[in-house]
């Protein structure tokens, strides 16, 4: 006994409205609306990577479509159709008859985008031997996924390839082939099939087992083009898109280039040259903001160092121990600033800059050439939990504190060293 949905699709994939018997009508567990089971149907459910149909049964939005074991299942929406009345699913009976309409704008991309696979996988599969081993196609740029390795240039090659074909505007056919057939035939299949195996043939291109609907003729898939591409899984995994889907792209890319230009001021030709140029300019400034920062930080530490009346190098280092806060810079400046602050001051130095704008986080580095700091940094921890480390002539880390508070610390370490 076959309780199979018939695939109406399989028949006509242009077909867009139907009349069906309900089998079976379940509710969905989570109360958003009902599974409907009909005798048969045009909606193509999820399989083989392709997302399902989308569309409508007595106006009722369809928001899923799953098949097991040849029974095929439509998830109707308790609101979002068309029609208000798409309450709780009532409506729907065992025995009672249905009309349904499935998203052709959505199918219609889908047959664009499937088709281009069976195309670009028939010439990968003559030309490398390599198979589509996962196919992922939803609303938006499809991916492929081949088993083996294909350059950049050959991609390419293969686009321009896939573009001759669908502008020779090849047929393609679909049927069930016989068991003499398949026995005598050679074709792509992505996972082995029990059961009536459909063929899909693209003229002198590609011969695949597939059970999805495509175009008629390869000139209907508009175009093919290539997205983007990755090393995947020891091979290539290829992004694409095809026809209407294509369109969409390069619209969307129009419009972002638009906006670019618009945004900079440019035309979208010297778009590459302004962006490059303010990339430039903006390593310039960060190289400025440094020198800036260490010229301030140096100013600083003079002005230190003169309240003990070392001006100049040949006054030597200042005898003691020195504390600095600096405003906040990048903590690479760190080591610059304790160097210059060895360099006029005998005992510990001690720079501590902002970690963020809170002004309660802190970066430090201590530091005595030949001397030990560790005390300073044990004292840190156990006041404020100070996370850090180094050798003990040279302790770094960060710490959580109220600036008086922790100034107060420092400054009484620096007395006693
Ligand atoms: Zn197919």
């Amino acid at each position: 006994m076959n309780n199979d949905t018939v695939k109406w699709y399989d028949g006509d994939a242009y077909a867009t409205e139907f009349d069906a018997t309900v089998l079976a009508v379940e509710e969905v567990s989570d109360g958003t609306g009902v599974w409907l089971t009909l005798d048969g149907t045009l909606f193509f459910p999820e399989e083989g990577g392709q997302s399902p149909d989308r569309g409508t049964i007595d106006g009722c939005a369809v928001t899923d479509v799953q098949i097991t074991d040849g029974v095929i299942r439509h998830k109707v929406a308790s609101t979002g159709g068309e029609d208000t009345s798409c309450d709780d699913g009532s409506r729907f009976s065992a025995g009672s008859r249905v009309h349904g309409r499935i998203d052709w704008e959505y199918r219609y991309r889908n047959m664009q985008m499937h088709t281009g696979e069976h195309i670009f996988s028939g010439l990968v599969h003559s030309i490398f031997g390599y198979d589509n081993v996962g196919f992922h196609l939803s609303d938006r740029t499809a991916t492929m996924d081949y088993n083996g390795k294909i350059s950049e240039e050959q991609l390419l090659e293969l686009e321009e390839r896939a573009n001759r074909v669908i502008t020779d505007n090849r047929e393609v056919n679909a049927w069930y082939a016989s068991e003499e057939e398949l026995a005598r035939m050679s074709y792509r299949s992505k996972k082995v099939i029990d059961g009536a195996v459909r063929l899909v043939e693209i003229d002198g291109v590609d011969l695949c087992a597939c059970c999805a609907p495509h175009v008629r003729k390869t000139g209907e898939v508009g175009c093919f083009k290539l997205i983007g591409w990755e090393n995947y899984k020891g091979g290539v995994r290829v992004s694409y898109r095809c026809g209407f889907r294509a369109m969409e792209d390069y619209g969307e890319r129009i419009a972002l280039l638009t906006k670019l230009s618009q945004l900079l001021s440019v035309k979208t030709d010297d778009l590459l040259a302004t962006v490059e140029k303010l990339q430039e300019e903006r390593k310039r400034l960060a190289y400025e903001l440094v020198a800036k920062d260490r010229a301030i930080a140096c100013s600083r530490i003079e002005e230190a160092a003169a309240a003990y009346g070392v001006s100049t190098e040949a006054d030597g280092r200042a005898p003691v121990s020195c504390v600095l806060f600096f405003d906040k810079v990048d903590v690479s400046l760190l080591r610059y600033i304790t160097d210059e602050m060895k360099a006029r001051f005998a005992g510990v130095v001690c720079a501590v800059i902002p970690a963020d704008d809170t002004l309660t986080v802190w970066r430090y580095l201590i530091e005595r050439d030949g001397g030990d700091v560790s005390v300073w940094q044990q004292t840190l921890r156990e006041r404020f939990g100070a996370k850090g480390g180094g050798p003990k002539n040279s302790v770094q880390g960060s710490v959580t504190a109220a600036e008086p508070a922790l100034r107060e610390v420092l400054e009484a370490l620096a007395r006693e060293a």
